[in-house]
């Protein structure tokens, strides 16, 4: 966000309450849907020069069966398939501040933002405290809230609307010597919930469990992570010969919606405006694209010396409209996962399949459009079994 409000030439300051580099649990593959994002923003070759793996698709395992290896679709116009950046967060999250420092932003670590300014009901700055535990206040024409799922505005006027039902608490950390036999990002659903490993380049993957928070009972944490990703038989092959290296971290209440902000000044990006269940692996395409979507919205703002409610909530409206059959697909996956007859009989429909399987990861990459599948059709197609040769053609164009 303060990379894409730079180029467009405004001045801009970013506070962060960390010191980078710093951790963060996460799946850590990017949907190739934000390769075009990143190059934009002229971050791309940077990213490259970390090294990091390029995956080709998702391997699903369903209940201990056989892993599929879906690759993501060919692009109509080139052919060739694309591939998902795989790279850890604590090298991400470093280079893109260094990034932005380089560009000019004002950049203040280790400041916690707090609170607002009010200026005749709109958000006119910030104040908080810097690491020397010093106030501070920033004045500005309009804050860009992006603090993330704890972000300061979902708890000044209470935006958060967790969802009701089990609470989802997810666990990752880092190995070495793990045997991933392709460049896929490995999803293994079984009880009592699912994994996601990938490579991250370097010798190292990134194994995350999501589980409901009453699977965990009284147990240690680091203690419940290896026995479940251990208890499932295609997992420990894969884990068998490797080995942790770093703290099992955690984070918990993984999904939440959020009502939109109540007064002009202030814009939210990023999992400040929610989050679904990271079993599809997009929320950072999804931040970086709402970045986007309101960075047109600043700028007619800017244009217009106008942050009132209603010029903003444009952005909302994009949002929504984009979004919003993602989500709806996200919700859709999340039933089936959990529910072992449906979750099987996916995976065969999509074994048998391969434009119907695409078609999914495609979507999910963010490389495809999400009505592509958000129908009852493809619902069914899922469900029911195969698709004909002309139907699958219908399908992959849209049809
Ligand atoms: C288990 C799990 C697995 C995931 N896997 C994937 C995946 O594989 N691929 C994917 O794309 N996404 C994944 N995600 C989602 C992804 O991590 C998030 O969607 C993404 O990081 C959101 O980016 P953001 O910039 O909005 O927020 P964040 O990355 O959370 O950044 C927020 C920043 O704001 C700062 N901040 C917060 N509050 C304040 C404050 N008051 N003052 C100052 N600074 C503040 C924080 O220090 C932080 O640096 C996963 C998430 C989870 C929980």
């Amino acid at each position: 966000m303060a990379l894409d409000l730079n180029r467009r030439g405004y001045d801009v300051a970013l506070c962060d309450q960390a010191k980078f580099p710093r951790d963060k649990v996460c799946g850590e593959f990017i949907s190739p849907g934000a390769d075009p994002i990143l190059e934009q923003l002229g971050v791309l070759n940077a990213i490259e020069a970390l090294t990091p793996k390029r995956l080709k698709g998702v391997a699903i395992s369903s209940y201990e069966s056989a892993e599929l290896g879906i690759d993501y679709p060919a692009a109509t116009e080139t052919g060739s398939r694309p591939t998902s950046l795989s790279v850890p967060r604590y090298q991400l999250d470093a280079l893109f501040l260094k990034q932005v420092q380089s560009a000019g932003v004002k950049v203040f670590e280790q400041h916690k933002v707090t609170d607002f300014i009010f200026n005749e009901g709109c958000v006119a700055g910030v104040t908080g405290w810097d690491e020397n535990k010093t106030a501070f206040s920033l004045s500005c024409k309009l804050v860009v809230d992006a603090g993330g799922r704890n972000a300061v505005s979902l708890k000044k006027f209470s935006l958060k609307r967790e969802p009701s039902g089990s609470t989802k608490i997810a666990f990752s950390a880092h190995w070495q010597g793990v045997h991933l036999p392709d460049d896929y990002c490995y999803m293994h659903v079984s009880r009592p919930g699912y994994t996601g490993i990938s490579s991250v380049g370097n010798g190292r993957a990134n194994v995350v469990l999501v589980v409901d928070r009453s699977a965990l009972g009284g147990e240690k944490t680091e203690v419940f992570y290896h026995r479940v990703l251990m208890k499932n038989s295609r997992r420990n092959e894969i884990l068998l010969d490797g080995e942790r290296v770093e703290p099992v971290r955690s984070v918990e209440s993984l999904a939440f919606a959020v009502k939109p902000a109540p007064c002009g000044g202030l814009i939210l990006v990023g999992d400040a405006t929610g989050f679904i269940d990271p079993f599809t692996g997009e929320g950072i395409y999804l931040s970086l694209r709402s970045a986007q979507l309101a960075g047109e919205v600043i700028h007619a703002g800017f244009k217009g010396s106008n942050f009132s409610r209603n010029v903003l909530s444009v952005y909302d409206q994009q949002r929504r409209q984009e979004f919003g059959g993602k989500f709806l697909l996200s919700r859709i996956l999340q039933w089936l996962i959990y529910n072992r007859p449906f979750c099987n009989r996916v995976m065969k429909s999509l074994a048998s399949n391969r434009v119907l399987a695409e078609t999914l990861v495609g979507v999910i990459g963010d490389i495809l459009p999400a009505e592509k599948v958000v129908s009852m059709r493809f619902l069914f197609q899922l469900l029911a079994g195969t698709l004909k040769g002309k139907e699958a053609v219908k399908l992959r164009e849209g049809g």
